[in-house]
């Protein structure tokens, strides 16, 4: 992409209503626009990370078996009213009316939708276990929305919902999406606590809130110092399920099983949140499939939710520098940025085409700064929109035939060759 011709509207100064660093970060990187109170348009830069994380995410849960589907963003109010959570759900569900007069929600979440698909086709215990998921809009009407994508009113979430036969497999299945969770966050560049939630119903301890550490995080979190020792192959869900870790709320401090010199305090912000509810909308939605013995059995469900929109913010809370973002490899909106220190002179434009269609030959998500701007106002936006490797073409590209590289996150620059740059691309794929 060449910066000359993209929608990237960079600012110069900060934002004074954005509080925290990410928010202030995302409006000055052009990343999002805010609409009005808790909504926000996504611009290109932006809905680029947005689509890269989204991907991960439906990576990793296809692996484990998950299958990805689109329910309506709206709801008919009937479905909640058999669920009994019409009433329940309170002023943070916005209910609206069509031409006919009939009720409907913008969806907080999608249990009832979720179960009604699942009993009018599955009817055998044949058909279970399933895992199905979406990655779609949620529209809640918070009563404080705030630090711009992390609490917003509409943001983007990915939702699953599993349908088990007995709390056995249920149980497994909840253990195989913790773990498949921990990949996610690790593939994100985050290191996530898992922290024991409640879970509402008979699930006992079964709900988990994945919290990243980052100052600016809602909630604080008590946990063991033994998670940071734990490698990612020894993150499974029965190792750290042994493990202590607590919000705020949670937290007793008289009572706590970790000695003090073991415990660890950080805030948090909760990412994703994993429950098992055993039958609830099951039995309220009347969703039963016949067993072996043609007995009927009512499955047992949970929910598994990531916030989407949220780890945008997340990410950068926990990867920026005083001159910007600093975007972990896997979810940067362009992977090398390629600036031309002096543009305009023909032998500098040259090199600097040359190798932007090289790298777009090679496939690999080029940022091409080919503006008539100061090299130093050029150096400043790719740092703040935190591309991860930069290439400097100036004069040492003409007199040396040595491009300049420069590694965003340790700062460390090294000359390559014209004659190696192959190499380094093929490396960089
Ligand atoms: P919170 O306590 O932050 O309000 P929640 O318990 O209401 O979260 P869930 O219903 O479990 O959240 O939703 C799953 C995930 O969706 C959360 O872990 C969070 O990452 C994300 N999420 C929830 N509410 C919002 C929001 N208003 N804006 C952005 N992301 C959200
Ligand atoms: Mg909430």
């Amino acid at each position: 992409m060449r910066i000359s011709a993209y929608f990237m509207p960079t600012l110069k100064e900060t934002p004074a209503e954005a509080q925290i660093v990410s928010h202030r970060l995302m409006l000055r990187a052009g990343m999002v626009n805010q609409c009005a109170s808790g909504l926000y348009s996504w611009l290109p830069l932006g809905q680029r990370v947005l689509s890269k994380i989204e991907a991960i995410i439906a990576e990793e849960q296809n692996k484990i078996g998950c299958h990805r589907v689109i329910m309506p963003t709206l709801q008919p109010a009937s479905l909640w009213q058999e669920s009994g959570r019409y009433e329940d759900y309170g002023k943070e569900m916005l209910r609206v009316k069509d031409r006919h007069d009939r009720d409907l929600l913008f969806g907080p979440t999608n249990e009832e939708v979720i179960t009604d698909i699942v009993r009018q086709y599955v009817k055998s215990y044949r058909d279970l276990p399933q895992i199905l998921y979406q990655i779609t809009w949620k529209f809640r009407d918070e009563m404080r929305p705030r630090f711009g994508v992390m609490r917003g009113r509409e943001f983007l979430m990915k939702d699953g919902y599993s349908f088990d036969l007995d709390y056995e497999s249920a149980r497994a299945t909840y253990s195989r999406i913790f773990e498949s969770y921990l990949t996610i966050f690790d593939r994100l560049g985050l290191i996530a606590i898992p922290v024991k939630a409640d879970s509402g119903a008979i699930g006992g301890d079964l709900s988990h809130e994945f919290q990243i550490m980052a100052e600016t995080g809602e909630s604080t979190i008590y946990y063991d110092a033994a998670y940071d020792a734990f490698s990612p192959e020894q993150r499974t869900f029965e190792h750290l399920q042994t493990l202590y870790a607590a919000a705020d709320e949670k937290h007793d401090a008289a009572n706590c099983p970790v000695p003090a010199d073991r415990l660890k305090s950080a805030r948090g912000i909760e990412v994703g949140h994993i429950f098992y509810f055993g039958k609830k909308y099951a039995e309220a939605l009347n969703l039963k499939v016949s067993g072996a013995d043609g007995q009927a059995i009512i499955p047992e469900m949970g929910s598994y939710g990531i916030g989407v929109s949220r780890l945008v913010g997340a990410i950068i809370e926990a990867n920026h520098d005083d001159a910007g973002i600093v975007w972990p490899d896997a979810v940067a909106p362009f992977k090398v940025a390629l600036i031309t220190a002096k543009t305009g002179d023909a032998a500098c434009d040259a090199i600097a085409n040359d190798l932007y269609e090289k790298l777009q030959h090679a496939r690999i998500e080029v940022l091409f700064d080919d503006r008539m701007e100061r090299p130093g106002a050029k150096f400043a936006d790719m740092d703040l929109i935190g591309i991860p490797h930069h290439l400097i073409i100036g004069n040492k590209a003409i007199q040396e035939a040595a491009i300049e590289y420069k590694n965003r996150r340790t700062g460390a620059r090294e000359m390559i060759a014209l004659s190696a740059i192959d190499t380094w691309i093929n490396h960089m794929r």
